[in-house]
């Protein structure tokens, strides 16, 4: 006999073809339903879609309820968490969904209780870290849909595996979170029984009765009176909840055990390649969380180093501003363009937000030292390792030329790389009429920093009367540092690893294509009409700045291509789309490239593509915690059609921030800033893509992805927001290595793409950044200059994820083993911590204190294990 655990619950998009302000108001009478059926005993128990943020919505508009969902949820009959939003788990930064979790359960604590289940109904694809990341909340349990290869696991239920033994206990809810509305709907019992015994193992069912933003089922009783009156098959049906239900899974013994991601298309659509819908929002959503993560947080650590405030609550409201964005739908971009218009605006509040709170704790710290005095530079190390690298500094003084030394007295290296003239004074319409003695020159300048780890390091500007001459360089057609030489030839860009002295020649170009799929999906047109442009830059015109520590080509010119569908039909390259591509040289063991475009065409794609001279069958690259190896030519990929998949299972994967390929002591990498979508092309060559632009919601028999349209399958929207028709920027890199070490390249990638926040401490210049405008008071007590909070110079392949204030005494270290071998992690250093213990991703310990004596050691990591300390001061 087969027990059907019923449960009923809502899957509550905050936002999709509809904004938020449209669902909220339905959400504010659904709520009645809920509580009405709650209280009544219409319904045992309701699941509010294992999120937060919308109970908070909810609140903020009817705060007189509070108590009342307080009861219901303090009684165990509303179900509200674990998560503050229904997170993306491909595209958003692991940091980020732990911090989705650690605010979502902190949230839900305001109401007594919160579902210990990794509930993610809808999300489009579950990453392999997810048991490491849920286990460290201490929840081994999980619920979700979309993702599991038939031919791989046919069963629902299954033990999903960490890499490090971390481990879940699934239930895939294969036919959706939406699939026992037929309960409701359907007498054909007998039907529905067929479809939910298909895959089931044990003697426990789960059905989901609910769907989106569906009302409440007041007739749920009666419904599961009548299936248990029907059913031939002996089955009985009860009303429960996933507790209850996992509490019998758990009795069920020899599970399968099944390890790694969940990106297949074969039983649910998973729209591989809804990472490069609304580029736009992605990089914003990538800049913003490597603001969060890599500045703000350690900034405020050295900040409470110092004993200033580390504004907890405030991070908090930040980083809730940015989840809400996180939300499957709202952080892939499948939105109508009313919603997408309000998921940009809110990106741009977190980013104003982080920026800020950035700019004032940098400008407070340097303006309290105790060495502080005008023209003191303050460059602040905000990672736990030595930097030595060239930066890029805003210098503001009254001469036009200067020179900066260290604490001692040693010039540092610098090259100006551009400098404008200012006035200080009243803004005149009759500049005739301004004085003299007003100007000051602002210069943007390269210099070469050597700073120890999560430290501030104060530099001096010495003005100078006297001119300087700069050495004009001789011009050529190549630059180089001490790792790569870059040449542009004919317009064909050859690179050379000097380090192993590899040359790829001819190695980058820009891959155009039509697009006829939509916000959801990349889908080719139809074959006769599926022109290809290979972009080069051949007729572009090449500037290059050969300087002593920086240097750049710059490629300029037009690329021609169709203008939409119709024309690319007739091979038409009507329209000109500008470019400015520079190739930037700093001894970063990297060639950067800033691509920037006008787009000026529609439903197409751009990718940028690295030939390598490396033959592989696989691609590497970064997930939430860790790394990824894919096949290049997945399994089916020519009878998907036959075996009834809901999609092409195209080698078209989610990157978080890097992306190579390997041969025996060879690698390629390229490293981005919010490009999030990859292909390994045949011979080896690495796509990344830069931008889809497509005009509907979604389109239905797409040649990727036939049947009913994704989205809303009654009607075409429109979307000529996401056609993206505007100035885009794109940043990725190249490195060229002899090996794979993924904690290099990691490394690498935060060298690339964590800059170095700096503040010069002068008046005159009031316009550095917003916040400069106003008048500020130091701290009354003097700081000391802080060093070395946090040393892992000396960690062996251990990669620091996170550094966090916790309070304004203690705040916590995260370390994850990349590689695929246990690593001993060896010693950290910590200049002022009393002492410390392991925590969970909670901030629960989970090991006895410990006095610091200047260092501690890490211990043994298993392979992709992740550890949290926390340390006290
Ligand atoms: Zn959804």
């Amino acid at each position: 006999m087969k027990k059907i655990h019923v449960y009923p619950h809502t899957h509550w998009d905050y936002e999709w073809y509809f904004t938020s302000n449209e669902s909220i108001i339905q959400l504010i009478y659904h709520m009645d339903e809920v509580m009405e059926a709650l209280e009544n005993g219409e319904l045992e128990t309701y699941l509010l879609d294992g999120q937060l943020s919308i109970l908070e919505e909810y609140i903020k508009f009817i705060p007189s309820n509070f108590e009342r969902v307080k009861k219901l949820v303090e009684s165990g009959k509303l179900l509200i968490g674990p998560w503050y939003t229904q997170t993306d788990e491909l595209i958003i930064d692991g940091e980020s969904i732990v911090r989705n979790l650690f605010y979502g359960i902190k949230s839900a604590s305001k109401y007594g209780d919160y579902l210990k289940i990794g509930y993610l109904p809808d999300s489009f694809g579950q990453t392999k870290d997810l048991p490491k990341i849920l286990n460290g909340f201490d929840i081994n349990r999980s619920i979700f849909w979309r993702g599991v290869a038939n031919d791989v696991c046919p069963n629902r239920e299954f033990i999903w595996k960490g890499e490090d033994d971390s481990s879940l206990l699934v239930y895939n809810i294969k036919n959706g979170y939406f699939y026992g509305g037929n309960l409701i709907y359907s007498d054909d019992v007998e039907k529905v029984e067929k479809t939910i015994l298909d895959g089931s193992q044990t003697e426990n069912i789960l059905l989901p009765v609910g769907g989106d933003q569906r009302y409440v089922d007041f007739n749920l009783k009666e419904r599961i009176a009548y299936y248990n009156e029907s059913s031939k098959n002996n089955f009985e049906y009860v009303e429960s909840d996933c507790n209850k239900f996992f509490d019998e899974l758990e009795k069920s013994k020899d599970l399968i055990e099944v390890k790694g991601e969940f990106v297949n298309p074969s039983n649910s659509k998973i729209h591989r390649s809804i990472y490069s819908s609304r580029y736009d929002h992605k990089y914003l959503n990538d800049k913003i969380e490597r603001k969060l993560i890599y500045h703000l947080e350690p900034l405020m650590v050295i900040a409470q180093n110092l004993g200033i405030d580390p504004k907890i609550e405030m991070i908090e409201e930040i980083w809730k501003k940015l989840l809400m964005n996180h939300a499957h739908d709202s952080a892939c971009g499948c939105n109508s363009d009313k919603t997408n218009r309000s998921i940009l605006a809110r990106l741009i509040e977190a980013d104003q937000l982080s920026y800020s709170a950035c700019d004032y704790i940098i400008r407070k710290i340097s303006e309290s030292l105790n060495c502080s005095e005008e023209d003191n530079i303050i460059l602040f190390n905000t990672l736990p390792h030595n930097r030595e690298e060239v930066s890029k500094i805003i210098v503001t003084t009254k001469t036009k030329n200067f020179i900066i030394k260290d604490k001692v007295g040693n010039i540092i290296e610098h090259q100006l790389l551009e400098r404008k003239r200012e006035y200080a004074g009243s803004i005149k319409k009759d500049e005739s009429q301004y004085d003299d003695s007003l100007y000051y020159y602002v210069s943007k300048v390269a210099i070469k920093c050597s700073l120890e780890p999560l430290s501030i390091e104060v530099l001096k500007v010495i003005q100078l009367e006297e001119e300087i001459n700069i050495k004009e360089k001789a011009s050529s057609n190549f630059i180089e540092d001490n790792f790569y030489k870059v040449e542009v030839v004919d317009g064909r860009i050859n690179i050379t690893d000097k380090i192993s002295n590899r040359e790829l020649k001819d190695c980058l170009y820009i891959e155009e294509s039509g697009d006829d799929g939509d916000t959801y999906d990349y889908s080719p047109p139809e074959k006769q009409y599926d022109f290809r442009y290979n972009l080069d830059f051949k007729n572009a015109k090449v500037d290059i700045n050969d300087g002593e520590i920086y240097k750049e080509i710059k490629i300029s010119g037009e690329f021609k291509v169709p203008m939409n569908l119709k024309d690319r039909e007739k091979n038409i390259r009507n329209t000109e789309i500008p470019y400015e591509l520079i190739l930037t040289l700093s001894n970063k063991e990297m060639v950067e490239c800033h691509l920037e475009i006008d787009n000026k065409a529609c439903d197409h794609r751009m990718r940028a593509i690295l030939k390598t001279d490396i033959k592989s069958k696989e691609s590497i690259s970064d997930t939430s915690f860790g790394t990824i190896r894919r096949g290049n030519v997945p399994a089916h990929i020519n009878d998907w059609r036959e075996l009834g998949w809901k999609e092409e299972p195209s080698p078209i994967y989610p990157m978080l921030h890097f992306v190579g390929i390997e041969e025996k002591n060879k690698s390629v990498f390229m490293l981005a800033k919010g490009i999030k979508e990859y292909e390994v092309l045949e011979k080896s060559n690495i796509a990344l893509t830069l931008f889809r632009s497509v005009g509907f919601l979604g389109k239905p028999d797409l040649i990727r992805r036939p049947g009913i349209a994704s989205g809303n399958e009654f009607r075409y929207i429109e979307t000529p927001d996401s056609q993206l028709k505007e100035k885009l920027k794109f940043k990725f890199a190249i490195t060229i290595n002899n090996e794979v070490n993924i904690t290099k390249i990691n490394k690498i990638w935060k060298n690339y793409s964590i800059t170095i926040p700096n503040y010069q401490i002068q008046e005159i210049n009031r316009f550095t950044n917003t916040l400069k405008y106003f008048v500020m008071h130091p701290l009354k007590d003097k700081l000391e200059e802080v060093k070395d909070i946090v040393d892992c110079n000396d960690l062996n392949d251990i990669v620091v994820t996170s550094i966090i204030p916790v309070d304004k005494n203690s705040f916590t270290v995260r370390f994850v083993n990349y590689t695929d071998k246990v690593i001993d992690g060896g010693n950290i250093k910590v200049s002022k911590g009393k002492s410390y213990e392991w925590v969970n991703m909670n901030n629960k310990e989970i090991s006895n204190k410990e006095n610091i004596d200047s260092s501690i050691n890490i211990g043994k990591f298993k392979s992709g294990e992740i550890k949290t300390l926390k340390i006290n001061i």
